[in-house]
């Protein structure tokens, strides 16, 4: 079963492509309606059979292009075709430059800013123009009264002036309906892209400043965050607090290397928790196992409060396979304002934390 017109649309991933599938079928739609106008009017059964075999031909450009994989040959093929043989004609055989078929010369011209592109574009520019400016130039001695004057055939037969005006006023409908729903596409397709470039940006920009595995800050948003904070050893109440899982070789030993990775994601839940409340300026992954955290207190045992919560926290992990091990952690707590340089500071808060390890595991050691 072949697919339908929309889903071949809808499969095109290039706008170029889009374009070309609207810019066959807005054309095999344009000679059905002038074969159609023919019929009605009275013209030659030659000018039908003209029409209908263009509509045919392009329907066949459409599933060499699309279900026989030959794009590029048919989009020349289509914009020389269009332009040279179909426009001409018609131009001919409706009024010349009398009637609207000027303006579907300039369409013919769009097609090819549309479908072709690269030197391939200009070329058919280049060669269309001036195709269509000799065919102008050639349809004044073919015109009736010319024609006539000079005893050449009359190809272009005569029209009553309320004629030419309906005519142009027509085909100016046709034209601009079908280039306003061509820019229409592009603007959509533009705003589309630029959409879905900006979700991306945004994305990109997020996962250079955060953890794969937690959800927190990494290490180097950390650091550029720190180092870009002008009051961290000014400011009276900053507090930064190293966290380190105890004995976590040990988890990943006894319960596998999934389950630790598991308790890191859950343990970077409670940190990025804490950054809902607006003390907490930062919650990152440090190394490891290890995790930093930058927050306001009014007071030590506040700061000192808080780390115990997040430790409490830690403790109430419970993960389905291993519901029984139990986490904690050791803590360094420092003060930020008793250091000068950002060095000094994290290394007071590890020797902390080393303290820490070293009494025994569980517990917070802050210096202040
Ligand atoms: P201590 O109580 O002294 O901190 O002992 P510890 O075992 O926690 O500390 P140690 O530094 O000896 O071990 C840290 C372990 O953390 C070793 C490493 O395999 C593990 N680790 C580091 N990053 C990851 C990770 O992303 N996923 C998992 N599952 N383990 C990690
Ligand atoms: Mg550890």
């Amino acid at each position: 079963m072949g697919k339908s017109l929309k889903e071949v649309y809808k499969e095109q991933k290039s706008l170029r492509d889009k374009i070309f599938i609207f810019s066959l079928f807005g054309s095999i739609a344009m000679v059905l309606i002038c074969a159609v106008n023919m019929i009605v009017s009275g013209n030659s059964l030659w000018t039908v059979i003209f029409n209908v075999g263009s509509a045919l031909l392009l329907l066949m450009l459409f599933k060499l292009a699309f279900a026989k994989g030959k794009k590029r040959f048919a989009r020349t093929f289509f914009v020389y075709f269009i332009n040279m043989a179909v426009m001409t004609y018609l131009f001919y055989i409706n009024g010349g430059v009398n009637s609207g078929m000027s303006i579907y010369l300039m369409a013919g011209l769009l097609i090819i800013v549309l479908s072709e592109h690269g030197v391939k574009r200009y070329i058919a520019l280049v060669l269309c123009s001036v195709f269509h400016v000799v065919s102008i130039i050639i349809s004044y001695n073919y015109m009736s009264e010319q024609a006539e004057e000079n005893n050449n055939p009359v190809l272009i037969p005569d029209m009553d002036s309320f004629s030419e005006v309906l005519d142009t006023a027509v085909s100016l409908i046709i034209v601009g309906v079908c280039m306003a729903s061509v820019l229409i596409l592009l603007f959509n397709a533009y705003d589309k892209e630029k959409k879905a470039n900006e979700e991306l940006m945004n994305k990109l920009a997020d996962m250079a400043i955060t953890d794969e595995l937690t959800g927190i800050s990494n290490r180097r948003n950390l650091f550029n965050y720190l180092e870009m904070d002008d009051e961290l050893f000014t400011t009276e109440n900053k507090y930064i607090a190293m966290i380190d899982i105890d004995q976590f070789k040990k988890v990943n030993d006894d319960y596998g290397h999934l389950f630790g990775d598991e308790v890191l994601r859950r343990f970077g839940g409670v940190l990025l928790a804490q950054t809902q409340d607006p003390e907490v300026e930062l919650a990152a992954r440090y190394g490891g196992q290890e995790f930093l955290i930058l927050f306001n207190a009014d007071s030590r045992e506040k700061a000192i409060d808080r780390i115990n919560k997040i430790k409490q926290q830690l403790k109430m992990i419970r993960i389905e396979k291993y519901p029984s091990v139990n986490l904690t952690a050791s803590a360094g707590l420092v003060l930020c304002k008793n250091h000068n340089n950002l060095t000094m500071l994290l290394k007071n808060a590890d020797d902390c934390l080393f303290e820490a390890k070293k009494a025994g595991r569980d517990k917070i050691i802050s210096s202040f």
